[in-house]
């Protein structure tokens, strides 16, 4: 149905799910597609035959052929080495020095590039959207745990061995909350998804009533849980969540001091939108006044 070299098939690759979407040439979404992953238990392969099967629906469910499609790109969780697209760790998916790309590849005959998912986050608001223009852009990725990405004078900053820029894992508080880098105080370790269950967790144990105690009694909230504990007013909740966006603020000021970008942002997962004010007010008390004045709308 259509010309060859029409489409572009991008992945998001998770822990828990793999969401696959088709662009047209003219970078508009126009189909999409959720799929569940087994990571926790699954195997290596596992992971690929998921990201396989995702792209043959795609194409059979838009009606094209795989010669219809340009590329396909994905990004991941992990350190990712973006040339030869091998993802060398994961946090989240059990891949070590895994090459994707070269599986992908000989599958589909059709290039494939993968990159850290936060990193191509970045990247890709820098490209198309609410970076736009900008040549010194600061962004922070905020789920379960917390990612960043950065663009120095107009370009993607990955560091050596494209490492970076785990920004989310600058201390705040060598004596803080352990973190599952390994390190104690991390800023993820307080304002990720992650590190609001374990306080709320923690404070729920020491005997303190909270609507939330359920939610996180074996894992990571759901965000419209904690949403709804807010409003209520729940004290815990109201707490958990005024701290991370304290530490939040804290970690964005001190990117803000070093990058002094024309922009900082974070993502707007769900439960930080709506806490974007008690974020703001804070980061405005932890930015040095010259970088603030550029970098805070
Ligand atoms: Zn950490």
């Amino acid at each position: 149905m259509a010309a060859a070299n029409k489409y572009y098939i991008c992945l998001d690759i998770g822990g828990t799910k793999v969401l696959g979407v088709i662009f047209n040439s003219k970078r508009e979404i126009v189909y999409r597609i959720k799929k569940k992953t087994k990571a926790n238990g699954g195997d290596a392969q596992n992971i690929e035959d998921t990201i396989i099967t995702l792209v043959e629906e795609l194409l059979a469910e838009f009606k094209i052929s795989i010669k219809d499609v340009a590329a396909i790109a994905a990004g991941a969780p992990g350190v990712i080495n973006i040339e030869k697209g091998i993802v060398l760790f994961s946090p989240n998916l059990p891949w070590r020095n895994y090459e994707i790309r070269s599986a992908i590849e000989k599958k589909f005959h059709v290039p494939f590039f993968i990159g850290n998912d936060v990193n191509v986050g970045v990247y890709g608001e820098w490209k198309y959207g609410a970076a736009k223009g900008l040549t010194q852009v600061v962004g922070l990725f905020v789920g379960t745990g917390m990612g960043a990405g950065l663009i120095i004078d107009g370009k993607l900053f990955t560091g050596h061995l494209d490492k970076g820029a785990e920004c989310g894992h600058m201390i705040l508080d060598p004596e803080g909350p352990k973190c599952n880098c390994g390190q104690r105080g991390c800023l993820e370790a307080f304002s990720s998804k992650q590190g609001i269950s374990d306080y709320i967790r923690t404070q729920a144990a020491r005997g303190r009533s909270t609507s939330m105690a359920k939610a996180v009694e074996k894992g990571v909230f759901k965000s419209k849980v904690l949403k709804a504990a807010y409003d209520e007013g729940d004290e815990v909740a109201v707490e958990a969540v005024d701290r991370a966006c304290h530490y939040l603020a804290i970690g964005c000021g001190n990117l803000i001091n070093t990058f002094s970008p024309e922009m900082s942002f974070s993502a707007a997962v769900s439960w930080n939108r709506w806490a974007m004010f008690s974020w703001r007010r804070s980061l405005r008390k932890s930015t040095a006044t010259a970088c603030r004045l550029s970098a805070i709308p």
